[in-house]
Parts: C-alpha cells; sequence; structure tokens
C-alpha cells in the first residue's frame, strides 16, 4: 500500500450535511456541503466529486 496523498480522502466518509458548514477544507472557497467526521474534513460539491472520480480510478482494473 502507497501513501496517501494529502488530498485524497476516503469519499465513503463522507456524509451530505443537513447544516451550513461553512467554506470547503480543500478549495477555500466552495461551500463545504459534505463532511467526514473519520477524516476530519469538509468539502464542497465540486471536490467531493473529484474524490469519487479518483477513487473509481484507482479501482480500474488494467
Ligand atoms: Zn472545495
Amino acid at each position: 500500500m502507497s501513501m496517501a496523498l494529502p488530498d485524497t480522502r476516503d469519499h465513503r466518509t463522507f456524509e451530505r450535511a443537513k447544516v451550513e458548514l461553512g467554506r470547503c477544507d480543500v478549495c477555500g472557497t466552495g461551500k463545504a456541503v459534505y463532511r467526514s467526521r473519520e477524516e476530519q474534513a469538509k468539502v464542497c460539491e465540486g471536490r467531493y466529486a473529484r474524490l469519487v472520480q479518483e477513487w473509481n480510478k484507482g479501482e480500474e482494473v488494467r
């Protein structure tokens, strides 16, 4: 197993929040809508989509 990149978090630990979270932890500009208790992070819609994308890439079988 390789070390995870700083901005590579497991999207499965994130869940859509029902309350205001403030700014996204990753880009610092977007409105955070997903949060992870495990990762102690909150991310915006766009960043969350990226997490899922990166995850799917990692799952690809060559
Ligand atoms: Zn963001």
